[in-house]
């Protein structure tokens, strides 16, 4: 019997938000539970010709909508209490932000660095096979995605080995984050770090929440420690640094560095793989431990890595005034508790990572629909700027300049429609969340909940419930 220690963690926050709504109990019940997990185990054979038992799991947490959504990881970490509650919390993401899927995650316990690259080929499309032969993946049934450990190349594996079982014309919407020319879409690897940015610059612009923290509202001029250097991380980083914050601190596994000048992310990336780590980059200081960067003083921390990070142990030291959840799961109930007694800001997770989730929801829309987006509009809104800008030109009798028709006349493509789509589903959540947030006087994870239970609530009373 698996110990549910993290899944406990998310209903503890769950329950938290329940007595704010009006549901009946044993539909909050229902909307707890966890409506499969399937744990598999098959053999590898190694490149040297030996036999090895490979674990994994895929977890459906709730079909009040369909398909289901959420990566899968690669990771030691991996149990089937980890993929229950990143399931579950993929059910309330998803809600808070209005992707119309039920949540799930999967996981393969391995190491990847400890496997060739065709050795992990045949462990993913042996995985893919597994979850095919007990109808555990399809484009209308349960649609994974990257997630820690996993990435684009094994993506499109599971595409290839999926269409090989099942060759329909939607195939391809089997599964998101692909590469962009095996029906991936443009803005995807950058999405979750994009959100995150887009979620917290929503957060900055509060004034009266910024009055609080004693911070102006804005980006520019807060500094900013990041957690992870992961996908989430490294482009959550990028895109604080490009509207001007200071990455003071980075930390990683192999440590964390210091600069109160501020840290350039490109090139502490590019002195990572040229050396191995980030530590020893010039013009900046060495900490203790790889949490160490935690503890730096900071007006915002991105902890973007993996869950259970801010502890109740380290969280007195944590100084952070505001922490935006990156990563799942990164802050255990009594770190929270902890945290917002001192009067942090905390942007959960469960709201602040949905940007991933979301431009899936868009990737899988791409799919299903066979064109890209923006390919049939894009030239004839370019046209009709270009006439409405000689219609001014004529009746204003002046020329516009070769620059400014150059910006005026930009139809939009598919990146710039996913980031619009994007940056529009962050705000509007937020707002969502922070109106609930003072309506109730309660935090922004509680409100996050409160709004997801309520939107699953409604769905299950409008269906009511298959006899
Ligand atoms: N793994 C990401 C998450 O935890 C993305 C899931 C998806 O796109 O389905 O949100």
């Amino acid at each position: 019997m698996a110990t549910y220690k993290f899944f406990e963690q998310v209903n503890k926050n769950f329950d938290r938000a329940a007595v704010y709504t009006t549901l009946p109990k044993g539909i909050l019940n229902q909307i707890k539970a966890c409506n499969s997990v399937y744990h598999i185990t098959f053999p590898l054979e190694r490149d040297n010709g030996e036999v090895e038992t490979i674990h994994a799991w895929r977890a459906e947490h709730s079909h009040h909508r369909m398909p289901t959504k959420g990566g899968i990881r690669y990771s030691m970490l991996v149990n089937e209490d980890e993929v229950t509650a990143l399931a579950a919390l993929m059910t309330y993401k998803c809600a808070v932000v209005d992707v119309p899927f039920g949540g799930a995650k999967g996981g393969i316990k391995i190491d990847r660095n400890n496997y060739s690259t065709s050795e992990l080929e045949r462990i993913t499309r042996r995985y893919t096979y597994e979850l095919w032969a007990k109808n555990f993946i399809g484009p209308g049934v349960d649609v994974p995605a990257p997630d820690y450990g996993t990435g684009e190349q094994e993506m499109a594996w599971i595409m290839d080995t999926y269409r090989a079982l099942s060759p329909t014309i939607d195939s391809a919407a089997v599964v998101t984050g692909k590469p962009i020319h095996q029906s991936g879409i443009r803005g995807r690897a950058e999405a979750t770090g994009r959100g995150v940015f887009f979620g917290v610059r929503e957060a900055c612009d509060q004034l009266e929440d910024m009055k609080a923290l004693g911070l102006t509202t804005g980006i520019e001029g807060k500094s900013v420690v990041v957690q992870g250097l992961g996908k989430v991380g490294y482009y959550s980083a990028k895109y604080f640094q490009e509207a001007g914050a200071v990455l003071v601190a980075l930390c990683e596994y192999e440590g964390s560095i210091y600069s109160k000048k501020g840290l350039d992310i490109d090139a502490v990336m590019a002195h990572r793989k040229e050396t191995g780590s980030i530590l020893n980059f010039p013009g900046a200081q060495n900490l203790d431990t790889s949490a160490s960067g935690l503890e730096v003083e900071c007006d915002i921390l991105i902890p973007a890595a993996l869950e259970n990070q801010l502890t109740e142990e380290n969280a007195p030291r944590i100084k952070a005034k505001i922490i935006g959840e990156g990563a799942n799961g990164p802050t255990t109930a009594e770190a929270h508790d902890i945290l917002k007694a001192r009067g942090a800001l905390i942007i959960p997770d469960n709201y602040l990572n949905a940007g991933g989730v979301t431009v899936s929801y868009f990737e899988w829309l791409k799919n299903l629909s066979h064109v890209r987006f923006g390919r049939m509009e894009r030239r004839f809104e370019e046209n009709a700027m270009r006439k409405m800008v000689q219609g001014v030109e004529e009746v204003v009798g002046k020329k516009f300049s070769d620059d400014m028709i150059k910006k005026i006349v930009h139809g939009a493509d598919e990146r710039d429609l996913v980031d619009s789509g994007l940056e529009d589903t962050m705000i509007v959540a937020y707002n969502e969340i922070k109106e609930i947030r003072d309506r109730h006087k309660i935090d922004l994870r509680t409100a996050a909940f409160v709004s997801a239970i309520k939107k699953i609530g409604h769905s299950y009373e409008q269906l009511g419930i298959f006899p």
